[in-house]
């Protein structure tokens, strides 16, 4: 899943809560009196789990909001931000398409999988998406594999996730148990409470907007059976507007920028060349989205399973897929199991402290423990973030030291050479880094020239040298722009601030102090 947002957006407005509340508070003294069949369905309906197979939603098709109730779709969607109102009006067991290549559909696993524990962690998630990705993962899976489903409620605000819930998920056939966080601790310590009161061989974290496809769950877990392997499925796309179910590629795979946001890239041809061209073998990744995956429980006990000084929400995904990385494991997207997820654009809920606050405070503490020098990358591109305090680390880097994990330039050099952070660099400014492949970039942006005389530009980086191919000279203090043989010449004050390329002049607007420069033979 994950992660469009950075700055996530916190929609808390409580008297859209406190209706809800109220909303709820009536259902459930009117469902007190229902029938065994009613107490199954949604909050506020009671066929939520008979409808007919054609009803909204089925077959993973969107569901579309008559005129008329669009006022309200509206306000309901700032509840979740997503579509709560198309939610409500799909079954808890909808039908999904198999989206799954040809070559997954007939592939046979060994008998003797591993079972797993699903934990599924929440803050104020809707009814609706819950018990649908709880009825998905019972529907979708072999009983034989699944050991129970574990709810893990971090201390959300809705009366409908106390007591209705618990008694929801008595009835259902495979073992459910909700536990509580004591107070309001982010997704990091409730994943870590829901993995320490589990008892499958693996465990298997999933967001609580997700839904599990046909034949999910066998090729995680035979893929597992590798030694140190934590594997991930395809994320498909649960639109956040319709509910539509989308199939994702699987020829994207995780990766970051500067500014350790997670982003999914193209999977590039060394991967592709590995697995021989086979579609259906699963890709290795330099990172994973963070919500979805599947791990044994020894090995997540081994590697040291999260930082549990992170808070909330963030970096968390980034930490586990470095250090399972660097300390000798394998991370991987099994491309035959396909689970989706609601992705979201903002945050519904609040970040106890700032949202920037904290996510910066998680991202220092996986830059300081596993990025070596490279932190600098993400310090330079994100102004006042070495201000912010991020505690105490000397756990985790007494992890790193037992483990003897790798350094960084490692992960950079045999994990992921397409790296948006060079794992060859001359130089690291003020803004931008000069690379050994002579760019002058920042994150994926690199100076580019198109015009003689005229400004630079910042561009996307093709990494084919031509226009984007800088030299500096440490003597002269010079950048020239090797295709036009001009060179970079700071913004004079007529000009509009924008530096651009010029006859070289020997001036001291010509003149670049680039810092650290230690220049080529090394590389
Ligand atoms: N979550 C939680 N506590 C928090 C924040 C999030 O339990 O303080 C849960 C949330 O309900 C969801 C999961 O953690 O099930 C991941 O959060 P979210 O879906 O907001 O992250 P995203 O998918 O946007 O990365
Ligand atoms: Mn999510």
């Amino acid at each position: 899943m994950r992660r469009f947002a950075y700055c996530k957006v916190v929609l808390a407005t409580s008297l859209v809560w406190v209706m809800l509340d109220m909303f709820i508070l009536l259902y459930f003294s009117e469902c007190n009196k229902c029938d065994d069949k009613k107490e199954r369905g949604l909050p506020g309906r009671d066929d939520a789990l008979s409808r007919p197979r054609d009803g909204p939603g089925e077959g993973g098709k969107p569901v579309v909001i008559p005129k008329e109730n669009q006022e309200k779709m509206k306000e309901m969607f700032k509840i979740n931000q997503f579509n709560l109102m198309a939610s409500e009006m799909i079954a808890l067991n909808r039908s999904l398409p198999d989206v799954r290549l040809e070559g997954c559909k007939n592939k046979l696993y060994p008998d003797n999988l591993p079972r797993t524990s699903v934990v599924i962690v929440f803050h104020n998630e809707a009814w609706s998406t819950l018990l649908r990705t709880v009825h998905s993962v019972i529907d979708r899976s072999p009983h034989t594999l699944l050991e129970e489903i574990v709810l893990v409620d971090d201390a959300s605000e809705r009366d409908f996730l106390k007591r209705p819930l618990e008694q929801y998920v008595r009835r259902l056939e495979v073992p459910v148990r909700v536990v509580r966080m004591e107070q309001r601790s982010g997704l990091i310590r409730a994943r870590l409470k829901g993995a320490s009161l589990s008892t499958g061989q693996v465990i298997t974290f999933l967001d609580a907007h997700c839904e599990c496809t046909t034949g999910w769950l066998e090729p995680l877990l035979a893929r597992i059976k590798q030694d140190k392997t934590v594997v991930c499925p395809i994320i498909d796309v649960i639109s956040d507007d319709t509910f539509e179910y989308m199939a994702g590629s699987d020829m994207t795979y995780g990766g970051f920028n500067w500014k350790l946001n997670f982003r999914w890239y193209p999977v590039p041809q060394r991967e592709m060349d590995r697995r021989k061209g086979d579609r259906t073998l699963p890709v290795r990744t330099p990172t994973m989205a963070g919500g979805l995956f599947s791990i044994d429980r020894d090995y997540f006990q081994e590697i040291g399973t999260y930082d549990a000084g992170m808070d909330i929400w963030g970096g968390e995904n980034l930490e586990i897929s470095f250090r399972i990385w660097q300390c000798g494991g394998t991370l991987e997207i099994v491309t035959c199991s396909h689970v989706g997820h609601v992705f979201r654009k903002a945050t519904p809920y609040t970040f106890p402290g700032g949202t920037g606050q904290i996510i910066n405070k998680n991202n220092r503490r996986l830059a300081e423990v596993w990025m070596d020098e490279f932190k600098n990358f993400f310090y330079i591109i994100s102004p006042g973030v070495t201000k912010v305090d991020y505690g105490d680390i000397t756990s985790r880097s007494a992890l790193r030291q037992k483990l003897q994990c790798k350094p960084f330039s490692w992960y950079l050099e045999n994990v992921y050479p397409d790296s948006q952070i060079p794992r060859h660099y001359y130089s690291l400014g003020e803004v931008f880094s000069y690379t050994a492949n002579k760019e002058i970039r920042t994150d994926d942006l690199c100076l580019d020239v198109s015009k003689l005389n005229g400004p630079v530009m910042m561009l996307k980086c093709h990494h084919l040298k031509g226009n984007q191919l800088w030299e500096y000279d440490p003597q002269k203090l010079t950048l020239i722009h090797v295709n036009s043989n001009q060179c970079l010449d700071k913004a004079s004050e007529e000009d509009s601030q924008v530096p651009s390329v010029r006859d070289c002049s020997h001036t001291r607007s010509q003149q670049w102090l680039l810092r650290n420069v230690t220049l080529p033979e090394v590389f």
